[in-house]
């Protein structure tokens, strides 16, 4: 199956910090593969524009080394790397000075489509956003797009969106949670609101509770500083995990359109209850004894005494019509036995058993997995096969992608350039509004404040294992259990 590429318009694609770590790893190559899906019309340029002092051709010789290391996927033609890099340009800016913004705003020439990607520390987004208006490089078909972390806390987001919303109206800022981009969680939206099968099950009459997972093999690596002040809460909870409760649990929009859907999404987030603390658990790794490659969390991020988590475990619950009485258990953390990000919709048990309950099976299962194979399955009952009676067994009705599309499924486009490409196209569906930050950070702070307020310490759990017994314990005394982490 070959799937449609839809032209965008003309473009430029200006990325502030065209030189870091995220431009190497996910923007550029993101806009490659779009390159080589025919989707970037011949004059659309990319300019990258960062602090280092370096000529055109030294950016494109940055670009290729990137493409190289992590290009990944799909190849293009002999020679299609070339006619990517030839778009390409470079500007010296200084997001706090005045150097480079004249030489940048004749580069742009004639206005059309012009996005502007703050790849850069937020602490910057103000003064771009400053200096893009003072210079006049802004117009009625400018975007900017912003990176997480969206803030600290409530405050913080709040100074953000105020100094983003002094130039741009809302409608140009397009605040990425790279997991919106991710194929599985909008084909979330395509089994919930595309099909008749499950929409009328997706409450609390029918869903006993909902598991949300990410789980990450990694440590903090080389973001120690970051993330010591900002753990799994910040980092993943209060953006990614939310994003995903809010998808699964949202009432169908009336329209797949930004407003539409990202009104529902808040709606969501302000039904949230607060936490009680004993509905969360908070670890730390450890060190893996005798391997110097893997040290602790505390020894990772140099601060012996660190009280910052990097695993957190809760039990949410949303008030509304819907879903009083279905608990949402989240978890994510670092160090974990094995990189996976799912979500399980844990259906009831049917209301009585014909075969008696010594036959096994069920209940249902719908299992959206994100990473690694993405792809959706429901776990169904039917009978095991052969003579012997009636003995249930679960199978998987499997809609993974690799296997239900072929090539195309075997490698969905990355979510960046999903994301980068509706930047373009102005449409802002899988892009988070002011509004919903905010609330997000509304309902995470006192969380946090209440771990500060209590001295609360987490607790240490062994690297590589599925983190601290204590959440087990947290549905182990609801009568449930997590599913396992290994896909
Ligand atoms: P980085 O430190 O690797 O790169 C920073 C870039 O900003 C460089 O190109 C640098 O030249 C430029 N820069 C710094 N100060 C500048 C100034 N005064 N004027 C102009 N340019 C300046 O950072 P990164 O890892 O690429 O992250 C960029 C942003 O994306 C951050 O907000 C980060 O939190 C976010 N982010 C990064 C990742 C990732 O995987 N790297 C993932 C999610 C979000």
């Amino acid at each position: 199956m070959v799937s449609r590429v839809i032209p965008v318009e003309p473009f430029d694609l200006i990325i502030f910090g065209g030189t870091g770590d995220l431009a190497r790893r996910k923007i550029l190559p993101a806009l490659f593969r779009r390159y080589c899906a025919g989707q970037m019309p011949a004059d659309a340029r990319v300019i990258g524009a960062a602090r280092s002092d370096m000529s055109r051709d030294d950016y494109r010789d940055m670009a290729a080394e990137a493409l190289r290391e992590f290009g990944g996927g799909r190849a293009c033609e002999d020679g299609t790397v070339a006619g990517f890099l030839d778009r390409l340009d470079y500007v010296q800016v200084d997001a706090r000075g005045e150097a480079g913004w004249e030489d940048l705003a004749s580069l742009l020439g004639e206005p059309r489509i012009r996005a502007f990607y703050f790849s850069v520390s937020p602490d910057l987004f103000g003064d771009l956003a400053q200096r893009l208006t003072d210079h006049g490089l802004t117009h009625d078909q400018t975007r900017i797009v912003v990176e997480k972390p969206f803030g600290h806390d409530l405050d913080s987001a709040k100074a953000l969106n105020t100094a983003l919303a002094a130039h741009f109206v809302e409608e140009q800022v397009y605040r990425i949670d790279h997991y919106l981009g991710k194929e599985t969680v909008q084909n979330l939206m395509a089994v919930r609101f595309g099909n008749v099968l499950f929409e009328p099950l997706w409450n609390s009459q029918f869903v006993d509770h909902i598991q949300i997972t990410v789980a990450e093999t990694v440590g903090v690596g080389g973001r120690g500083e970051y993330y010591d002040h900002a753990g799994a809460m910040r980092d993943m909870i209060q953006n990614h995990l939310m994003q995903l409760l809010c998808l699964i649990a949202m009432e169908p929009p009336a329209k797949f359109d930004p407003d539409a859907v990202r009104d529902e999404k808040l709606k969501v987030i302000r039904a949230l209850d607060s936490v009680l603390p004993h509905h969360i658990v908070r670890g730390q790794y450890d060190a893996v004894a005798g391997d110097a490659e893997h040290q602790g969390y505390r020894e990772a991020v140099n601060n012996p005494r660190s009280t910052t988590e990097s695993y957190v475990a809760l039990k949410a619950h949303i008030s509304n019509w819907r879903w009083t009485g279905t608990p949402f258990y989240l978890r994510t953390g670092k160090r974990l036995v094995a990189r996976s990000s799912v979500i399980n919709v844990m259906f009831k048990k049917t209301p009585h058993s014909i075969f008696g309950l010594e036959a096994g099976g069920g209940p249902n299962i719908l299992s959206i997995r994100l990473q690694p194979n993405e792809g959706i399955t429901l776990a169904v009952t039917i009978k095991e096969p052969g003579p012997g009676g009636m003995r249930l067994i679960d199978v998987p009705l499997d809609m993974t992608f690799a296997e239900a599309l072929g090539p195309e499924g075997e490698d969905p486009p990355d979510a960046y350039e999903r994301l980068i490409m509706d930047v373009i196209r102005g449409n802002q569906t899988l892009f988070m509004r002011g509004d919903e930050v905010e609330a997000a950070w509304a309902w995470t702070d006192p969380i946090i404040a209440g771990w500060k307020a209590r001295g609360d310490v987490p607790k240490p759990y062994d690297s590589f294992s599925i983190g601290p017994g204590d959440a087990d314990e947290l549905l182990r005394r609801d009568g449930r259990a997590w599913r396992g982490i290994k896909p």
